[in-house]
């Protein structure tokens, strides 16, 4: 069993950013208001995310570690997912492949459970005045041929960061803090957004203005647009605020950060008159439909996507931006 926990943890832990996405995932599905995130050398030696979430009954922490146990959805349609988690494979696949700790605490008081190898030792008491602290040390110890694989701790460190500003995108209401604690202590807060205020609508542009800039946010065109059961939602940028690199291009489907060709190719097909083909249009757009008309489920890092009419898609994003870069006179 511990063998089937290896290599399935590799589908769905890569590297730390993997982890760090993961768990701070399940934060946001146990409804947390804030999250923090800290790591040591790239992820590569810690990584402890701390959420203010519902927490988990000290009963219930050894299932939170079995394979496939979700609380999540009963199995009966995994086309229609409401939360990031679904599959119960994360928490297992870490317990896998680092020294893994769970400290949580839901109605009841705090306990503990620790995870090395795959091996569970007994719950135990613990001190948490609420939610859950994960904490991930010496991530693929076990497994040096894949430590080989790692890249430098700023390479890993900058992944991190990228996976935390995706979902701190997405989730405007929730406060977010990166802190880097190599060398101990408190450490140095890398990034940091406040928890936003407001309906979605303005929560996202506080937020773009955090992430992207206040120059930004303040040119952003407001998209909405509605077309056949599919909603495009967000801030594009105006053809000035491009950049050298797809950074600053946010891309959400059902709420979840994607890195989907289709979705990259129609923000560029959108700005082709205006933007040369190395400029990137910074834009944090959310494609919103019922989960029957999108596979998210292609695979378990889960960030690519499949719509089942993926011209329809392309044709809403073009029309809308084309349409909102022409009101501002483009
Ligand atoms: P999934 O997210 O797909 O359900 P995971 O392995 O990521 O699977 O987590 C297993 C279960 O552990 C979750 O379904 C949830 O009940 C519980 N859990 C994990 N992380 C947290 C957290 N931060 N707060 C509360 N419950 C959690
Ligand atoms: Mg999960």
């Amino acid at each position: 069993d511990a063998a089937i926990n290896r290599i399935a943890a590799g589908e769905v832990v890569e590297r730390p950013a993997s982890a760090v996405k993961e768990l701070v995932e399940n934060a946001i599905d146990a409804g947390a208001t804030r999250i923090e995130v800290a790591y040591a050398d790239g992820g590569k030696t810690l990584i402890r995310v701390s959420d203010d979430g519902c927490g988990i009954e000290g009963a219930d922490l050894p299932l939170a570690l079995s394979r496939h146990a979700t609380s999540k959805i009963d199995g009966s349609d995994l086309l229609d997912i409401h939360t990031f988690g679904f599959r119960g494979e994360a928490l297992p696949s870490l317990g896998a492949v680092g020294r893994l700790t769970i400290t949580s605490r839901a109605e009841g008081d705090a306990a503990q459970l620790r995870v090395a190898g795959g091996e569970m030792d007994p719950v135990k008491p613990a001190a948490l005045s609420r939610g859950t602290v994960v904490e991930l040390r010496d991530l693929f110890y076990a497994t040096p041929a894949r430590l080989k694989f790692l890249r430098t701790d700023r390479a890993e460190a900058q992944a991190i960061t990228d996976v935390v500003k995706r979902l701190a995108m997405a989730e405007p209401h929730i406060g977010f803090t990166l802190r880097d604690v190599s060398g101990g202590g408190e450490g140095r807060v890398t990034f940091q957004c406040p928890p936003e205020n407001g309906d979605l609508f303005d929560a996202l542009h506080a937020r773009l203005s955090t992430i992207l800039g206040r120059d930004f946010a303040e040119n952003a065109l407001p998209i909405d647009a509605l077309r056949e059961g599919f909603r495009l939602t967000g801030y594009a940028a105006l053809p000035t605020y491009s950049r050298g690199a797809a950074v600053a291009q946010f891309l959400f489907v059902n709420g979840r950060p994607v890195r989907d060709k289709l979705l990259y190719g129609a923000l560029r097909g959108a700005y082709a008159d205006f933007l040369s083909r190395d400029r990137h249009p910074a834009a944090a757009l959310f494609v919103t439909c019922d989960p029957k008309l999108v596979d998210v489920n292609v695979h378990p890092a889960k960030s690519e996507v499949r719509f089942r009419e993926p011209g329809l898609v392309r044709g809403l994003i073009v029309s809308s931006l084309r349409h909102a870069l022409a009101e501002a006179g483009h």
